[in-house]
């Protein structure tokens, strides 16, 4: 890890792309008949968790390599990813990093990769023929760096600040760029992160569903953080198929609204 510059400059402008806002089934789920899985608006179609930021002239930035990178990728058309952030390493956050191999054939170049220290143990762990080397080439494994997380730092002058969070009994990171800030799967903020997402005003927040939940905050409880935050926009994401999205949209307060996958908002990030 780097320490980045300390001299924060103006904000810039950065744009960011929900390429996934559903749990970790998926939306439709498998095999299900109920009325959001059978949904004809697009909206209920919600794909493995992820987000991409642009920021022009400086970094593409993935967080997390769902399971449906590639569909993703294509869909948005993604042909660059300068780094990755990974929030934790769940099966559902992690899973496309087979597809960065794409990625690098593009660039040319190893994708450098951020995680906490445990996040990384069990990535090379599921992923050990990326880095203890495949038995043959085959069709090529992800090259990728891997760098802890421990504190702000910067890719290519955008200042990120690991917001940790609790995801049940595991600590995870959420992550803010300058007014921004993506909170996923968690359903505890810890004392010492209120102060990190001060000021936030565009938020993305967990809220999987109405019935509590011992890894993920229920709507209600998502409500209660956006109060205390007081963000000017917030989008809730990592939904199951108990929250259609017109019908869950219509009884949120002023402000608050479901993310649906391809939702676009811009941000300001900043920079060193
Ligand atoms: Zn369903
Ligand atoms: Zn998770
Ligand atoms: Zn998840």
């Amino acid at each position: 890890m780097r320490p980045g510059p300390s001299v924060v400059k103006a904000p810039v402008a950065a744009r960011v792309t929900m390429l996934g806002t559903g749990t970790s089934h998926g939306i439709p789920m498998i095999g299900c008949n109920c009325s959001t899985c059978r949904s004809s608006d697009l909206r209920d179609r919600r794909l493995r968790p992820s987000i991409y930021i642009e920021v022009p002239e400086r970094a593409r930035i993935l967080i997390d390599t769902a399971t449906d990178l590639r569909q993703q990728a294509l869909r948005h058309e993604i042909a660059r990813i300068d780094a990755v952030l990974f929030t934790h390493a769940h099966a559902d956050h992690i899973l496309g990093l087979d597809d960065l191999r794409s990625f690098n054939a593009l660039q040319g170049s190893p994708i450098p990769c951020y995680a906490s220290r445990e996040s990384l143990d069990v990535i090379r762990r599921q992923f050990s023929y990326v880095f203890e080397g495949p038995m043959q080439i085959g069709g090529g494994v992800p090259q990728v760096t891997t760098n802890e997380i421990a504190g702000t730092f910067f890719i290519r002058g955008i200042k990120i600040v690991p917001v940790p969070l609790w995801h049940g009994r595991m600590p995870i990171f959420g992550f803010r760029f300058g007014n921004f800030a993506y909170l996923t799967d968690c359903n505890r903020i810890p004392d010492e992160s209120w102060g990190l997402v001060e000021g936030i005003e565009i938020l993305v927040l967990d809220a999987l569903r109405d019935q509590p939940h011992e890894t993920h905050f229920t709507v209600a409880e998502a409500l209660e953080v956006v109060q205390r935050i007081a963000p000017r926009r917030t989008y809730l994401t990592h939904m199951t198929h108990d929250l259609p999205h017109a019908r869950t949209n219509a009884r949120l307060p002023e402000g608050v609204e479901l993310a649906y996958d391809g939702l676009v908002f811009d941000i300001e990030a900043d920079v060193a």
